[in-house]
């Protein structure tokens, strides 16, 4: 009881790096790997478990549904401090719905959770606890919102599609010619991988080409404005092309590929074999493909878009 417990960290864990997750929550004294199975819930779908993380382990888990808003957890070690990892964790997963446009979460009130809920605001809703936290608005989802309003586009949209907020990194760097001899730019780490990526297929006799990473939401949002100037509609419109805001080009990681012999951003990429290529080697690097057919966000299959995943998961 005299020792002063060790500093915890939040983080968020989209990467699916379970691997991480499991070594961390199976050391002594971390979150047992049933309970941390039942924090999961739907949410893991979305890269929405949330960790704290004490000593090197998985101290408490919570997770959130982007698209209900419910959250499940949070779950905390024994011999942790329950109220404050819990609040934290709380805490935390209201950010990232925040991320998502969405400003109102609910739980089960169950046991101790219950109580906690309740310190914080959440309120008996129903059969569950509901709390809404419209202050959590960044000021990027502030010009979003308002961009996107603009555009006459859907304020719910990145609950709909399950899809985040994807801001501009601080730093990119030149990646060189793209397959049109066109200059891109990605974030250095991409970069790295990227480059380390192409190479292994080159071993293996597979040509990787880059079409596009990053662009930018100015350019997402004249994009989606030459489309509807084009007498386009907007479910039609946003069936192919996220919401300014929302593509994972804007963070820089995100890629379209192709290959000598496949038409561009088509889906016949998926019969190549750099496509397989792909399928079995990618992740290795970091690239997850990140709509692939009928997938979660209501997105059109993409089977060319990579997107990089540093391995980091983030602080929140
Ligand atoms: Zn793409």
């Amino acid at each position: 009881m005299t020792s002063s417990p060790a500093p915890v960290q939040i983080r968020l864990d989209q990467d699916h790096d379970h691997r991480l997750l499991r070594a961390l929550a199976e050391a002594p004294r971390g979150l047992p790997m049933d309970a941390l199975a039942r924090s999961r819930g739907p949410g893991l779908s979305d890269r929405c478990l949330i960790v704290a993380l004490g000593a090197g382990r998985v101290v408490g888990a919570i997770t959130m549904d982007p698209g209900t808003g419910v959250i499940v957890g949070p779950q905390v070690a024994r011999h942790f401090p329950q109220q404050r990892i819990g609040e934290q964790l709380i805490v935390a997963s209201e950010r990232v719905a925040a991320r998502y446009g969405r400003f109102e979460l609910q739980a089960e009130p169950r046991g101790a959770c219950a109580k906690l809920l309740q310190s914080l605001g959440y309120q008996p809703q129903g059969a569950r606890l509901q709390r809404r936290f419209p202050r959590r608005r960044t000021r990027f989802g502030r010009s979003i919102a308002a961009l996107n309003e603009q555009l006459g586009l859907p304020h719910d949209y990145g609950v709909r599609h399950r899809l985040p907020l994807q801001p501009e990194p601080k730093e990119l760097v030149a990646a060189g010619p793209d397959k049109f001899a066109r200059p891109q730019q990605m974030t250095a780490l991409a970069l790295r991988a990227w480059e380390r990526m192409r190479a292994a297929a080159a071993l293996d006799g597979v040509e990787l080409q880059l079409v596009s990473a990053f662009r930018s939401v100015r350019y997402q949002a004249e994009l989606i404005q030459r489309k509807l100037d084009d007498g386009q509609a907007i479910d039609q419109i946003l069936a192919v092309s996220a919401a300014p805001g929302y593509s994972e080009h804007h963070s820089g990681a995100a890629l379209d590929l192709t290959t000598p012999g496949s038409a561009v951003l088509e889906e016949e990429f998926a019969s190549t074999a750099a496509y397989a290529w792909l399928k079995q080697q990618a992740a290795s690097y970091g690239f997850l493909e990140s709509y692939p057919e009928n997938n979660r966000h209501r997105i059109s299959y993409e089977p060319w878009h990579w997107c990089h995943r540093s391995g980091q998961q983030r602080h929140i």
